[in-house]
Protein backbone atom coordinates (compact mmCIF):
# COMPACT_ATOMS: atom_id res chain seq x y z
CA UNK A 1 0.00 0.00 0.00
CA UNK A 2 2.75 2.15 1.21
CA UNK A 3 4.27 1.75 -2.35
CA UNK A 4 1.20 2.69 -4.56
CA UNK A 5 1.70 3.80 -7.54
CA UNK A 6 0.04 4.35 -10.67
CA UNK A 7 1.90 4.83 -14.18
CA UNK A 8 1.85 8.47 -15.32
CA UNK A 9 2.38 7.65 -18.69
CA UNK A 10 -0.84 8.11 -20.05
CA UNK A 11 -1.71 11.39 -18.18
CA UNK A 12 -2.23 13.58 -21.34
CA UNK A 13 -5.34 11.44 -22.10
CA UNK A 14 -8.65 13.23 -21.34
CA UNK A 15 -10.45 11.44 -18.44
CA UNK A 16 -13.55 11.15 -19.65
CA UNK A 17 -15.42 8.00 -16.94
CA UNK A 18 -15.58 4.91 -18.31
CA UNK A 19 -13.89 5.84 -21.49
CA UNK A 20 -11.12 3.60 -20.66
CA UNK A 21 -10.98 0.10 -19.09
CA UNK A 22 -8.25 0.82 -16.65
CA UNK A 23 -9.56 3.72 -15.01
CA UNK A 24 -11.93 1.87 -13.63
CA UNK A 25 -9.08 -0.53 -11.97
CA UNK A 26 -6.87 2.25 -11.08
CA UNK A 27 -10.10 3.56 -9.63
CA UNK A 28 -11.33 0.52 -7.41
CA UNK A 29 -6.76 0.68 -6.62
CA UNK A 30 -7.65 4.48 -5.78
CA UNK A 31 -10.60 4.14 -3.24
CA UNK A 32 -9.03 1.31 -1.65
CA UNK A 33 -5.28 3.02 -0.64
CA UNK A 34 -7.38 5.90 0.09
CA UNK A 35 -9.56 4.55 2.90
CA UNK A 36 -6.97 2.24 3.82
CA UNK A 37 -5.32 5.22 5.54
CA UNK A 38 -7.57 6.71 8.26
CA UNK A 39 -7.23 2.97 9.13
CA UNK A 40 -3.79 2.46 10.07
CA UNK A 41 -3.49 0.36 12.60
CA UNK A 42 -1.85 2.99 15.23
CA UNK A 43 -1.36 -0.30 17.32
CA UNK A 44 0.58 -2.50 14.87
CA UNK A 45 0.10 -6.50 14.78
CA UNK A 46 3.94 -6.59 15.29
CA UNK A 47 5.69 -7.24 18.44
CA UNK A 48 6.99 -4.21 19.13
CA UNK A 49 10.81 -4.39 19.24
CA UNK A 50 12.01 -2.66 22.61
CA UNK A 51 15.92 -2.79 21.80
CA UNK A 52 16.80 -2.59 18.56
CA UNK A 53 20.58 -2.81 17.19
CA UNK A 54 21.19 -0.49 14.24
CA UNK A 55 23.99 -1.10 11.57
CA UNK A 56 24.19 3.10 11.38
CA UNK A 57 23.42 5.60 13.33
CA UNK A 58 19.60 5.81 13.10
CA UNK A 59 18.90 9.62 14.09
CA UNK A 60 20.56 10.76 10.81
CA UNK A 61 17.73 12.50 9.71
CA UNK A 62 17.81 14.94 12.93
CA UNK A 63 15.56 15.87 15.30
CA UNK A 64 12.86 18.65 15.25
CA UNK A 65 9.96 20.52 16.91
CA UNK A 66 6.91 23.08 16.28
CA UNK A 67 3.81 23.97 16.73
CA UNK A 68 4.22 25.49 19.99
CA UNK A 69 1.63 26.07 22.51
CA UNK A 70 2.08 27.90 26.05
CA UNK A 71 2.25 24.28 27.74
CA UNK A 72 3.62 22.17 24.89
CA UNK A 73 5.19 21.12 21.74
CA UNK A 74 5.80 18.91 19.06
CA UNK A 75 8.80 17.11 19.14
CA UNK A 76 9.95 15.27 15.95
CA UNK A 77 12.66 12.50 14.31
CA UNK A 78 12.14 9.84 12.22
CA UNK A 79 14.50 6.07 12.41
CA UNK A 80 16.02 5.69 9.10
CA UNK A 81 19.08 3.03 8.18
CA UNK A 82 21.26 5.81 6.61
CA UNK A 83 21.19 9.55 5.67
CA UNK A 84 18.71 9.06 2.51
CA UNK A 85 17.67 5.03 3.14
CA UNK A 86 13.99 5.03 3.17
CA UNK A 87 13.22 1.59 3.42
CA UNK A 88 16.61 -0.08 4.98
CA UNK A 89 14.85 -0.38 8.52
CA UNK A 90 12.82 -3.70 9.03
CA UNK A 91 9.39 -3.57 8.69
CA UNK A 92 8.41 -3.58 12.27
CA UNK A 93 7.21 -1.04 14.93
CA UNK A 94 10.43 0.22 17.10
CA UNK A 95 10.19 1.50 20.79
CA UNK A 96 11.57 4.85 21.39
CA UNK A 97 11.98 6.95 24.66
CA UNK A 98 12.12 10.47 24.88
CA UNK A 99 13.01 12.90 27.16
CA UNK A 100 12.71 16.80 27.24
CA UNK A 101 14.58 19.34 30.02
CA UNK A 102 15.12 22.53 31.41
CA UNK A 103 18.59 21.81 31.11
CA UNK A 104 21.03 21.16 27.93
CA UNK A 105 22.74 18.37 30.56
CA UNK A 106 19.19 16.79 31.11
CA UNK A 107 19.58 17.05 35.08
CA UNK A 108 15.78 18.28 35.71
CA UNK A 109 13.70 16.39 33.07
CA UNK A 110 10.60 18.33 32.20
CA UNK A 111 8.87 15.41 30.76
CA UNK A 112 9.66 11.74 29.15
CA UNK A 113 7.92 9.10 28.03
CA UNK A 114 8.05 6.15 25.71
CA UNK A 115 6.44 5.69 21.63
CA UNK A 116 6.39 3.16 19.02
CA UNK A 117 7.69 4.38 15.69
CA UNK A 118 5.50 2.71 13.10
CA UNK A 119 6.87 1.44 10.00
CA UNK A 120 3.89 2.29 7.90
CA UNK A 121 4.77 5.93 9.03
CA UNK A 122 8.10 5.27 7.79
CA UNK A 123 9.16 5.29 11.91
CA UNK A 124 8.56 8.77 12.16
CA UNK A 125 7.99 9.73 15.88
CA UNK A 126 5.36 12.80 16.79
CA UNK A 127 5.46 13.50 20.61
CA UNK A 128 2.78 16.06 21.45
CA UNK A 129 4.27 17.03 25.01
CA UNK A 130 2.08 19.34 27.14
CA UNK A 131 2.61 20.41 30.80
CA UNK A 132 5.37 22.51 30.09
CA UNK A 133 5.99 26.27 31.36
CA UNK A 134 5.03 28.69 29.28
CA UNK A 135 7.73 30.58 27.64
CA UNK A 136 10.61 28.80 28.29
CA UNK A 137 13.21 27.13 26.30
CA UNK A 138 13.62 23.32 26.98
CA UNK A 139 15.93 20.80 25.37
CA UNK A 140 15.13 17.13 23.84
CA UNK A 141 16.28 14.28 22.63
CA UNK A 142 15.34 10.39 21.67
CA UNK A 143 16.86 6.85 22.60
CA UNK A 144 16.09 3.86 20.57
CA UNK A 145 18.64 0.95 21.72
CA UNK A 146 21.78 2.04 22.39
CA UNK A 147 21.20 5.20 20.33
CA UNK A 148 20.90 8.41 21.29
CA UNK A 149 19.78 11.51 19.55
CA UNK A 150 21.61 14.75 18.89
CA UNK A 151 20.22 17.37 21.41
CA UNK A 152 17.54 19.68 20.14
CA UNK A 153 16.35 22.97 21.48
CA UNK A 154 12.87 24.27 21.51
CA UNK A 155 10.53 26.52 23.06
CA UNK A 156 6.93 27.46 24.32
CA UNK A 157 4.55 30.17 23.45
CA UNK A 158 3.60 32.57 26.01
CA UNK A 159 0.43 32.07 27.74
CA UNK A 160 -2.46 33.55 26.44
CA UNK A 161 -2.95 36.59 28.44
CA UNK A 162 0.49 37.23 28.54
CA UNK A 163 2.10 40.05 26.45
CA UNK A 164 5.76 39.36 25.94
CA UNK A 165 8.37 42.28 25.72
CA UNK A 166 9.74 40.33 22.36
CA UNK A 167 9.31 37.84 19.69
CA UNK A 168 11.62 37.26 16.92
CA UNK A 169 10.84 34.90 14.18
CA UNK A 170 12.71 34.15 10.53
CA UNK A 171 10.38 33.34 7.87
CA UNK A 172 11.46 31.48 4.29
CA UNK A 173 10.98 29.00 1.61
CA UNK A 174 11.59 27.71 -1.54
CA UNK A 175 14.72 25.80 -0.55
CA UNK A 176 15.38 24.02 -4.17
CA UNK A 177 17.66 21.65 -3.85
CA UNK A 178 19.62 20.70 -6.90
CA UNK A 179 19.81 25.29 -7.28
CA UNK A 180 21.68 26.20 -4.53
CA UNK A 181 23.38 25.63 -0.86
CA UNK A 182 21.14 26.82 1.89
CA UNK A 183 23.68 29.63 2.97
CA UNK A 184 21.04 31.14 4.53
CA UNK A 185 20.04 28.74 7.39
CA UNK A 186 23.70 29.27 8.52
CA UNK A 187 22.95 32.48 8.82
CA UNK A 188 19.55 32.19 10.35
CA UNK A 189 21.11 29.39 12.90
CA UNK A 190 23.42 32.05 14.43
CA UNK A 191 20.32 34.35 15.10
CA UNK A 192 18.06 34.45 18.20
CA UNK A 193 14.85 33.44 16.77
CA UNK A 194 11.69 32.12 19.05
CA UNK A 195 10.14 30.46 15.70
CA UNK A 196 11.24 29.58 12.35
CA UNK A 197 7.97 30.21 10.11
CA UNK A 198 8.00 28.21 6.61
CA UNK A 199 5.50 28.72 3.64
CA UNK A 200 6.36 25.50 1.43
CA UNK A 201 8.00 24.71 -1.65
CA UNK A 202 10.04 22.60 0.91
CA UNK A 203 11.13 20.28 -1.66
CA UNK A 204 10.52 20.27 -5.19
CA UNK A 205 8.93 17.15 -6.76
CA UNK A 206 11.11 17.53 -10.29
CA UNK A 207 13.46 14.71 -11.23
CA UNK A 208 17.45 15.22 -10.89
CA UNK A 209 19.13 17.28 -13.47
CA UNK A 210 22.85 17.38 -14.33
CA UNK A 211 25.28 20.52 -13.95
CA UNK A 212 23.80 22.14 -11.06
CA UNK A 213 25.47 22.91 -7.60
CA UNK A 214 23.43 19.61 -6.20
CA UNK A 215 21.18 16.95 -7.69
CA UNK A 216 18.07 15.33 -7.04
CA UNK A 217 18.00 11.71 -6.69
CA UNK A 218 15.72 9.86 -8.86
CA UNK A 219 12.92 10.92 -11.14
CA UNK A 220 9.97 12.98 -10.87
CA UNK A 221 8.11 12.12 -7.46
CA UNK A 222 5.02 10.02 -7.67
CA UNK A 223 4.90 7.58 -4.99
CA UNK A 224 4.98 7.20 -1.17
CA UNK A 225 8.74 6.49 -1.31
CA UNK A 226 9.79 8.61 -3.49
CA UNK A 227 8.63 11.59 -1.71
CA UNK A 228 10.12 9.80 1.41
CA UNK A 229 13.50 9.65 -0.23
CA UNK A 230 13.33 13.04 -1.56
CA UNK A 231 12.63 14.64 1.74
CA UNK A 232 15.74 12.32 3.22
CA UNK A 233 17.59 13.94 1.27
CA UNK A 234 17.07 17.70 1.59
CA UNK A 235 17.60 16.57 5.41
CA UNK A 236 21.50 15.93 4.45
CA UNK A 237 21.54 19.40 3.93
CA UNK A 238 23.57 20.02 7.63
CA UNK A 239 22.55 23.64 8.02
CA UNK A 240 18.75 22.30 7.34
CA UNK A 241 18.85 20.14 10.54
CA UNK A 242 20.56 22.04 12.41
CA UNK A 243 17.95 24.98 12.26
CA UNK A 244 15.10 22.08 13.06
CA UNK A 245 17.31 21.37 16.05
CA UNK A 246 17.80 25.12 17.17
CA UNK A 247 14.15 26.56 16.94
CA UNK A 248 10.66 25.24 16.82
CA UNK A 249 9.12 25.32 13.79
CA UNK A 250 5.42 25.70 12.22
CA UNK A 251 5.24 24.91 8.59
CA UNK A 252 3.05 25.12 5.88
CA UNK A 253 3.24 23.90 2.24
CA UNK A 254 2.96 25.13 -1.13
CA UNK A 255 2.95 23.95 -4.39
CA UNK A 256 6.19 21.86 -4.53
CA UNK A 257 5.31 19.68 -1.74
CA UNK A 258 3.19 17.51 -4.39
CA UNK A 259 2.83 19.30 -8.07
CA UNK A 260 3.66 22.65 -9.41
CA UNK A 261 1.22 25.09 -9.53
CA UNK A 262 -1.73 22.52 -8.79
CA UNK A 263 -5.48 23.57 -7.48
CA UNK A 264 -7.14 21.07 -5.38
CA UNK A 265 -7.72 18.06 -7.65
CA UNK A 266 -6.49 19.83 -10.97
CA UNK A 267 -2.93 19.06 -12.40
CA UNK A 268 -0.77 21.95 -13.55
CA UNK A 269 -0.87 19.75 -16.84
CA UNK A 270 -4.29 19.01 -18.37
CA UNK A 271 -5.57 15.35 -18.73
CA UNK A 272 -4.41 13.88 -15.35
CA UNK A 273 -7.77 12.08 -14.43
CA UNK A 274 -8.74 13.38 -11.04
CA UNK A 275 -7.89 9.66 -9.10
CA UNK A 276 -4.33 9.15 -10.50
CA UNK A 277 -3.76 12.78 -8.92
CA UNK A 278 -5.54 12.51 -5.99
CA UNK A 279 -3.30 8.73 -5.12
CA UNK A 280 -0.39 10.80 -6.10
CA UNK A 281 -1.33 13.77 -3.21
CA UNK A 282 -2.35 10.83 -1.17
CA UNK A 283 1.44 9.78 -1.21
CA UNK A 284 3.06 13.92 -1.15
CA UNK A 285 0.60 14.51 1.84
CA UNK A 286 1.70 11.33 3.78
CA UNK A 287 5.83 12.44 3.25
CA UNK A 288 4.92 15.92 4.20
CA UNK A 289 3.39 15.02 7.43
CA UNK A 290 6.13 12.17 8.41
CA UNK A 291 8.70 14.62 7.51
CA UNK A 292 7.40 17.38 9.68
CA UNK A 293 6.41 18.35 13.40
CA UNK A 294 2.99 18.29 12.79
CA UNK A 295 0.32 17.61 15.49
CA UNK A 296 -1.99 14.74 15.42
CA UNK A 297 -4.98 17.53 14.02
CA UNK A 298 -3.36 17.37 10.75
CA UNK A 299 -3.00 13.74 10.46
CA UNK A 300 -3.48 13.08 6.79
CA UNK A 301 -6.69 11.22 5.99
CA UNK A 302 -6.79 9.73 2.53
CA UNK A 303 -5.74 12.46 0.43
CA UNK A 304 -6.80 15.13 2.59
CA UNK A 305 -4.69 16.58 5.48
CA UNK A 306 -5.90 19.80 7.39
CA UNK A 307 -2.90 21.78 7.61
CA UNK A 308 -4.58 25.15 8.42
CA UNK A 309 -4.10 26.02 11.80
CA UNK A 310 -3.42 29.38 14.86
CA UNK A 311 -0.32 29.52 16.79
CA UNK A 312 -0.57 32.28 19.25
CA UNK A 313 2.08 34.25 21.16
CA UNK A 314 -0.29 35.46 24.09
CA UNK A 315 -1.22 39.28 23.44
CA UNK A 316 1.37 40.17 20.96
CA UNK A 317 0.94 37.66 17.91
CA UNK A 318 -1.56 35.43 16.32
CA UNK A 319 -0.51 33.25 13.31
CA UNK A 320 -3.05 32.32 11.27
CA UNK A 321 -1.11 29.49 8.79
CA UNK A 322 -3.30 28.92 5.72
CA UNK A 323 -3.52 26.33 3.51
CA UNK A 324 -3.94 27.99 -0.57
CA UNK A 325 -3.36 25.21 -2.24
CA UNK A 326 -5.87 22.23 -0.99
CA UNK A 327 -9.18 23.78 -1.17
CA UNK A 328 -9.01 26.47 -4.61
CA UNK A 329 -10.60 26.13 -7.25
CA UNK A 330 -8.25 25.91 -10.60
CA UNK A 331 -6.75 28.98 -11.94
CA UNK A 332 -8.91 30.87 -14.13
CA UNK A 333 -7.55 31.19 -17.64
CA UNK A 334 -4.81 29.16 -17.18
CA UNK A 335 -1.76 29.63 -14.67
CA UNK A 336 0.06 32.29 -16.06
CA UNK A 337 0.51 36.22 -16.39
CA UNK A 338 -3.54 37.01 -17.97
CA UNK A 339 -5.45 40.27 -18.01
CA UNK A 340 -7.80 40.47 -15.33
CA UNK A 341 -11.02 39.13 -16.79
CA UNK A 342 -13.57 36.92 -17.17
CA UNK A 343 -13.81 33.68 -15.17
CA UNK A 344 -11.06 36.13 -12.38
CA UNK A 345 -14.87 38.06 -11.72
CA UNK A 346 -16.69 34.34 -11.46
CA UNK A 347 -18.10 34.52 -7.24
CA UNK A 348 -17.43 30.91 -7.10
CA UNK A 349 -13.99 31.05 -7.82
CA UNK A 350 -12.55 30.48 -4.25
CA UNK A 351 -8.51 30.66 -2.79
CA UNK A 352 -9.23 29.10 0.82
CA UNK A 353 -12.23 27.15 0.50
CA UNK A 354 -15.38 28.15 2.21
CA UNK A 355 -14.76 26.13 5.50
CA UNK A 356 -11.05 27.48 5.59
CA UNK A 357 -12.17 30.77 5.11
CA UNK A 358 -14.90 30.98 7.77
CA UNK A 359 -12.57 29.47 10.04
CA UNK A 360 -10.09 32.57 8.81
CA UNK A 361 -12.72 34.95 9.03
CA UNK A 362 -14.33 33.78 12.87
CA UNK A 363 -10.43 33.94 14.30
CA UNK A 364 -9.75 36.90 12.65
CA UNK A 365 -12.73 38.53 14.25
CA UNK A 366 -12.10 36.91 17.65
CA UNK A 367 -7.94 37.42 17.39
CA UNK A 368 -7.11 40.17 20.35
CA UNK A 369 -3.42 39.77 19.34
CA UNK A 370 -1.89 42.91 18.32
CA UNK A 371 -0.42 41.70 15.37
CA UNK A 372 -2.54 39.23 13.20
CA UNK A 373 0.14 37.35 10.86
CA UNK A 374 -1.56 35.64 7.62
CA UNK A 375 1.50 32.53 7.08
CA UNK A 376 0.61 31.92 3.79
CA UNK A 377 1.49 31.31 0.39
CA UNK A 378 1.35 33.52 -2.81
CA UNK A 379 1.45 36.71 -3.50
CA UNK A 380 -1.97 38.88 -2.01
CA UNK A 381 -1.24 42.59 -4.01
CA UNK A 382 -2.25 42.51 -7.44
CA UNK A 383 1.00 43.13 -8.94
CA UNK A 384 0.52 44.17 -12.58
CA UNK A 385 3.25 42.32 -14.52
CA UNK A 386 2.59 43.74 -17.98
CA UNK A 387 2.47 47.45 -18.90
CA UNK A 388 0.37 50.40 -18.21
CA UNK A 389 -1.39 49.69 -21.53
CA UNK A 390 -1.85 45.88 -20.96
CA UNK A 391 -2.04 44.84 -17.10
CA UNK A 392 -1.44 41.31 -16.64
CA UNK A 393 -1.54 39.27 -13.16
CA UNK A 394 -0.66 36.05 -11.81
CA UNK A 395 -3.41 33.76 -11.91
CA UNK A 396 -1.86 31.38 -9.15
CA UNK A 397 -2.04 34.30 -7.19
CA UNK A 398 -4.79 36.00 -5.22
CA UNK A 399 -5.31 38.23 -8.07
CA UNK A 400 -6.78 35.21 -9.74
CA UNK A 401 -9.12 34.97 -7.02
CA UNK A 402 -10.34 38.21 -7.02
CA UNK A 403 -13.58 37.48 -4.93
CA UNK A 404 -11.27 36.21 -2.13
CA UNK A 405 -8.99 38.38 -2.34
CA UNK A 406 -11.67 41.83 -2.23
CA UNK A 407 -13.80 39.80 0.31
CA UNK A 408 -11.08 39.06 2.70
CA UNK A 409 -9.27 42.74 2.41
CA UNK A 410 -12.80 43.74 2.80
CA UNK A 411 -13.53 42.04 5.95
CA UNK A 412 -10.28 42.93 7.54
CA UNK A 413 -10.93 47.16 6.65
CA UNK A 414 -14.38 46.78 8.14
CA UNK A 415 -13.83 44.67 10.87
CA UNK A 416 -10.82 46.64 12.11
CA UNK A 417 -8.90 43.32 12.29
CA UNK A 418 -5.63 44.50 14.14
CA UNK A 419 -2.55 45.29 12.46
CA UNK A 420 -2.82 42.45 9.57
CA UNK A 421 0.63 41.00 8.41
CA UNK A 422 0.68 39.04 5.43
CA UNK A 423 3.94 36.84 4.82
CA UNK A 424 4.15 34.99 1.17
CA UNK A 425 6.55 32.53 -0.27
CA UNK A 426 6.63 31.25 -3.66
CA UNK A 427 7.90 34.06 -5.82
CA UNK A 428 11.53 33.96 -5.24
CA UNK A 429 11.73 37.60 -5.25
CA UNK A 430 11.48 40.33 -1.84
CA UNK A 431 9.10 42.29 -2.43
CA UNK A 432 7.35 44.77 0.77
CA UNK A 433 3.68 45.84 -0.42
CA UNK A 434 0.97 48.18 1.14
CA UNK A 435 -2.04 45.90 1.17
CA UNK A 436 -5.27 48.57 -0.16
CA UNK A 437 -9.05 47.86 0.71
CA UNK A 438 -9.53 48.84 -3.40
CA UNK A 439 -6.35 48.80 -5.43
CA UNK A 440 -7.87 50.64 -8.46
CA UNK A 441 -8.21 53.81 -5.96
CA UNK A 442 -4.57 55.60 -5.04
CA UNK A 443 -6.27 56.82 -1.95
CA UNK A 444 -8.04 53.59 -0.63
CA UNK A 445 -7.36 53.00 3.18
CA UNK A 446 -4.53 50.93 3.89
CA UNK A 447 -5.79 47.62 5.45
CA UNK A 448 -2.42 46.11 6.23
CA UNK A 449 1.10 44.83 5.29
CA UNK A 450 2.60 42.24 2.83
CA UNK A 451 5.71 41.07 3.23
CA UNK A 452 6.74 38.73 0.72
CA UNK A 453 10.12 36.61 1.14
CA UNK A 454 12.52 35.55 -1.25
CA UNK A 455 13.64 31.55 -1.62
CA UNK A 456 16.16 30.06 0.41
CA UNK A 457 17.93 28.84 -3.41
CA UNK A 458 15.23 28.28 -5.46
CA UNK A 459 16.31 30.18 -8.48
CA UNK A 460 19.72 30.33 -7.92
CA UNK A 461 22.22 33.44 -7.38
CA UNK A 462 20.11 36.07 -7.43
CA UNK A 463 21.08 39.78 -6.99
CA UNK A 464 20.25 40.60 -10.53
CA UNK A 465 18.26 43.89 -11.29
CA UNK A 466 15.57 42.25 -13.53
CA UNK A 467 13.79 45.27 -15.80
CA UNK A 468 10.47 43.32 -15.45
CA UNK A 469 10.37 44.03 -11.72
CA UNK A 470 11.64 47.35 -12.24
CA UNK A 471 8.82 48.35 -14.16
CA UNK A 472 6.75 46.68 -11.57
CA UNK A 473 7.72 47.95 -8.62
CA UNK A 474 6.94 51.60 -10.86
CA UNK A 475 4.26 51.20 -11.97
CA UNK A 476 2.05 49.96 -9.04
CA UNK A 477 2.03 52.53 -6.72
CA UNK A 478 1.63 49.52 -3.86
CA UNK A 479 4.97 48.58 -4.06
CA UNK A 480 7.43 49.39 -1.22
CA UNK A 481 10.51 47.67 -2.47
CA UNK A 482 11.72 44.54 -4.58
CA UNK A 483 15.00 42.47 -4.01
CA UNK A 484 16.50 39.91 -5.93
CA UNK A 485 18.95 38.10 -3.64
CA UNK A 486 18.31 34.36 -1.98
CA UNK A 487 18.20 34.59 1.95
CA UNK A 488 15.21 34.84 4.78
CA UNK A 489 13.29 37.45 6.64
CA UNK A 490 13.84 37.96 10.33
CA UNK A 491 11.27 39.78 12.23
CA UNK A 492 10.96 41.61 15.34
CA UNK A 493 7.61 42.23 17.61
CA UNK A 494 7.24 43.80 20.09
CA UNK A 495 3.92 45.75 21.30
CA UNK A 496 4.77 48.67 19.68
CA UNK A 497 6.69 47.92 16.38
CA UNK A 498 7.50 45.27 13.83
CA UNK A 499 10.88 45.60 12.64
CA UNK A 500 11.93 43.09 9.71
CA UNK A 501 15.20 42.84 8.10
CA UNK A 502 15.54 41.07 4.35
CA UNK A 503 18.46 39.41 4.94
CA UNK A 504 19.83 38.06 1.39
CA UNK A 505 23.43 36.52 -0.06
CA UNK A 506 23.77 36.81 -4.03
CA UNK A 507 25.60 33.55 -3.52
CA UNK A 508 23.56 30.34 -3.55
CA UNK A 509 25.76 27.96 -6.30
CA UNK A 510 28.48 27.69 -3.06
CA UNK A 511 29.11 26.99 0.49
CA UNK A 512 29.49 29.66 2.68
CA UNK A 513 28.66 33.26 1.42
CA UNK A 514 28.10 35.84 3.08
CA UNK A 515 24.76 37.73 4.57
CA UNK A 516 23.80 41.57 4.72
CA UNK A 517 20.44 43.17 5.70
CA UNK A 518 19.46 44.54 2.30
CA UNK A 519 16.72 46.72 3.79
CA UNK A 520 15.07 47.40 7.02
CA UNK A 521 11.31 48.20 7.16
CA UNK A 522 9.42 49.16 10.67
CA UNK A 523 5.49 48.94 10.99
CA UNK A 524 3.81 50.51 13.90
CA UNK A 525 1.16 49.04 16.01
CA UNK A 526 -2.05 50.81 14.26
CA UNK A 527 -0.32 52.02 11.25
CA UNK A 528 -0.96 49.80 8.78
CA UNK A 529 1.87 50.17 5.70
CA UNK A 530 5.99 49.48 6.10
CA UNK A 531 8.12 52.51 6.23
CA UNK A 532 11.87 51.49 5.50
CA UNK A 533 14.29 52.71 8.05
CA UNK A 534 17.46 51.35 6.42
FE1 LIG B 1 9.04 28.05 -5.06
CA1 LIG C 1 5.34 27.76 -5.35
Amino acid sequence: MTDFYFPMSRKRDRFIPGRYGIERREFLRYVAAVSAIPFLPLQSQEPVVKSPRFAADPFSLGVSSGDPTSDGVVLWTRLAAGPVDISGLPKQPVEVRWEISEDEGFSSIAKKGTVVALPQLGHSVHVEVDGLEPWRWYFYRFHAGDATSPVGRTRTAPRAEMMPEELRFAFTSCQHFETGYFNGYSHMNQEDFDLVVHLGDYIYEYAGRDKLPRKHLGGELHTLDDYRQRYAQYRTDDQLREAHRLFPWLVTWDDHEFDNNYAGLVSEEDGVSPEVFLARRMNAYQAYYEFMPLRRRSFPSGSDMKLYRRCRYGRLANFHVLDTRQYRTDQPNGDHQKPMTGKVFDANTTMLGEDQEHWLMSGLTRSDATWNVLAQQVMMAPLNRGDLELPKYSMDQWPGYEFSRRRLLRFMHERSVPNPVVLTGDIHVNWVNDLQLDFEDPDSPLVGTELVGTSMTSGGNGGNVIKEYERARDQNSFVKWYNSNRGYVSCTLTPSEWITKYQVTPIVDRLGSPMHTAASFRIENGKPGAQKIG
